[in-house]
């Protein structure tokens, strides 16, 4: 360990002056501590926002739902308007991390977490993303679990996140608090593809503080549903995963949202594979013919080909889930 300050907060106005001065944000803290144990991460200050007044579940006057970004996972799970009408979200959070991290682990710092890629976490190996012209170790090392998706020579590293992949699907919007005031970002602009600058994850300018993510208003009945393929069935990263959103009035498809996990730098975005239902009557013929666009793109590495093929399952089996298989 290392010395560092640490001040606690009680109001978003001192949050953001704190860390406009440099001090990082922790809340749950589930990912910070542990990369500071590591020396991954070396804040020279540390600014506690878990006091503040972010805690609440709201629905919007546009019909959407806008969850203050100190909700636990847990909280935004078990919440009985969540559960209802984005079933995607509550799974998507319920099958991330344990319990315990759940309860700790807050909304905000999930969509901040840092990479699990284990070269990241090591200080001796080269890596971009922590040390910035160092070298990407994963390229030509063991890269079995890196991405195929959004990568480029300098990182390929995938997002953690569950519920990420299920806010990219419903394309949410991020509100943030800076020195400048507030706005909000659509989901999909909010976390970088790592390009030339992977240790630049996030379009956060110096102090902003996230204060909610809001899910917009969709048709309804909108069926929805998480699925995450991992190597074993608890306390595992995706090796893939499909958020998968549809609204069928009529037997016609009328709106469809898909993302998936586990695969791309980000939480990744599956438009074609939309486009393609959209219009069309349900039928396992379409799950298939729609999954079998979503690797459009793919740039596998030597140790993650079968990642093709298995996204490409992983979504027509969760399209066949929530949209029946007539
Ligand atoms: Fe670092 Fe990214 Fe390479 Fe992993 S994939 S070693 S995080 S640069």
């Amino acid at each position: 360990m290392y010395p560092f300050s640490y001040t606690r907060v009680s109001d978003t106005r001192e949050a953001v002056t704190a860390g406009r001065r440099g001090g990082r944000y922790i809340a749950g803290g589930t990912t910070l501590v542990d990369l500071m144990r590591e020396t991954v991460e070396r804040p020279g200050e540390v600014v506690d926002i878990s006091g503040l007044p972010l805690r609440e579940i709201t629905a919007t006057e546009r019909g959407g739902l806008r969850l203050g970004a100190l909700v636990t996972m847990a909280e935004a799970a078990a919440h009985p308007t969540v559960r209802t009408l984005y079933p995607v979200v509550s799974q998507a959070l319920e099958l991330s991390a344990s319990a315990q991290l759940r309860n700790m682990a807050t909304i905000g710092g999930n969509i901040m977490q840092r990479t699990r890629c284990s070269y990241f976490r090591d200080v001796t190996a080269a890596c971009n993303k922590r040390e910035p012209g160092s070298g990407c170790s994963a390229r030509e090392g063991f890269n079995r679990t890196h991405a195929i998706l959004g990568t480029s020579d300098d990182c390929v590293a995938t997002h953690p996140s569950d519920v990420a992949v299920a806010f990219a699907a419903l394309e949410a919007q991020v509100h943030l608090l800076g020195p400048d005031g507030a706005r909000q970002i659509p989901f999909a602009d909010f976390l970088l593809r790592p390009g030339r600058t992977p240790d630049r994850e996030q379009h956060l300018d110096r102090g902003e503080l996230i204060t909610a993510v809001e899910i917009p208003a969709h048709s309804r009945p909108l069926r929805s549903g998480y699925l995450k393929v991992r190597d074993r069935q608890s306390y595992e990263f995706a090796l893939t995963s499909a958020a998968v959103a549809l609204h069928i009035r009529g037997g016609v498809i009328r709106a469809a949202k898909v993302a998936a996990g586990g695969v791309g730098t980000v939480p990744w975005k599956l438009p074609v594979v939309e486009q393609h239902l959209v219009g069309e009557r349900p039928s396992a013929s379409l799950w298939e013919s729609a999954a079998a666009r979503a690797a459009d793109g793919a740039r596998p590495l030597r140790h993650n080909r079968f990642k093709v093929e298995l996204l490409q399952r992983t979504v027509a089996r969760q399209l066949r889930v929530v949209g029946g298989t007539k």
